[in-house]
């Protein structure tokens, strides 16, 4: 285990400031490929929805735990 580079699909929420990982786990081919207008998701970190664009989704290398 931890050998595994799979990137973490994270947003960073508008109301809290905190990043969190995306609902929508998927790799970068992937998430190139797809097309989304505007996703609600949930922060992990104050629980509120907010509504995200593509642009708004980053890659963070998953380096185990925090
Ligand atoms: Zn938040």
């Amino acid at each position: 285990m931890g050998a595994k580079d799979t990137p973490i699909l994270t947003l960073v929420c508008p109301n809290c400031g905190e990043s969190f990982p995306s609902m929508m786990q998927m790799d970068r081919p992937t998430f190139a490929k797809i097309r989304m207008e505007s996703v609600l998701e949930h922060c992990s970190a104050c629980g509120k929805a907010a509504r995200f664009r593509k642009g708004d989704y980053f890659f963070v290398p998953d380096e185990g735990s925090t």
